[in-house]
């Protein structure tokens, strides 16, 4: 899956080996953003457990943090449900043991994310040049909640207008992973790495 990412980001990065070939190692004088890139396709090629063939160590906890966000399963239903599946699957597994230890495998991945406020048709998202507008600029649905008041999201960076008590009537995570792929492959020490 990564392969696929990163092969679909540089055109020119046909070989996602990461193992040193003949002799010289390719991660040598690699920055510390480009070794936790190849600690991520160890992750991507280590069979979950011995004999799998399906499932890898990543492509697994990515499924479960993506079903756990889809259905907004607790961090503490997320570990209990990671408890069962130790005691289902073989042993030699490599599976996260909590939630914590998930996110810190994906960490790397570059999932940040930033919460912006949403139409609530799903239309658009209030950022950029969009970020002061009461409106949905196609469909003209208020942003806020009628008669909301309290509690708003923090740090919210994007908003310079004075937002009161308003509440965004609907927030969507906005994922920033390709940003950060494309830092990585403007890196010098990794473009000569993905040659
Ligand atoms: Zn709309």
């Amino acid at each position: 899956m990564l392969n696929n990412i990163a092969c679909g980001l540089a055109p020119e990065y046909t070989s996602c080996e990461t193992e040193g070939a003949g002799g010289s190692n390719p991660r040598s004088g690699a920055d510390e953003e480009a070794l936790r890139y190849f600690e991520i396709l160890d992750d991507a090629q280590t069979e979950l457990y011995p004999g799998c063939k399906d499932f890898s160590k990543l492509s697994f906890i990515v499924e479960l943090l993506h079903l756990k966000a889809l259905n907004q399963w607790s961090d503490t239903s997320f570990d209990m449900l990671l408890q069962l599946l130790h005691r289902v699957l073989p042993s030699g597994a490599k599976l996260a043991k909590s939630y914590y230890e998930a996110r810190k495998l994906t960490e790397n991945l570059g999932f940040t994310y930033e919460i912006l406020d949403a139409c609530p048709n799903n239309c658009m998202l209030f950022r950029n040049e969009n970020a002061h507008l009461d409106m949905c600029i196609v469909c003209q649905t208020s942003r806020w909640k009628e008669g909301g008041v309290g509690y708003n999201r923090q740090n919210s960076s994007t908003s310079v207008i004075d937002r009161g008590k308003r509440v965004a009537a609907k927030q969507a995570r906005y994922f920033l992973l390709k940003p950060r792929l494309k830092r990585l492959f403007m890196s010098s020490n990794i473009s000569k790495l993905m040659r």
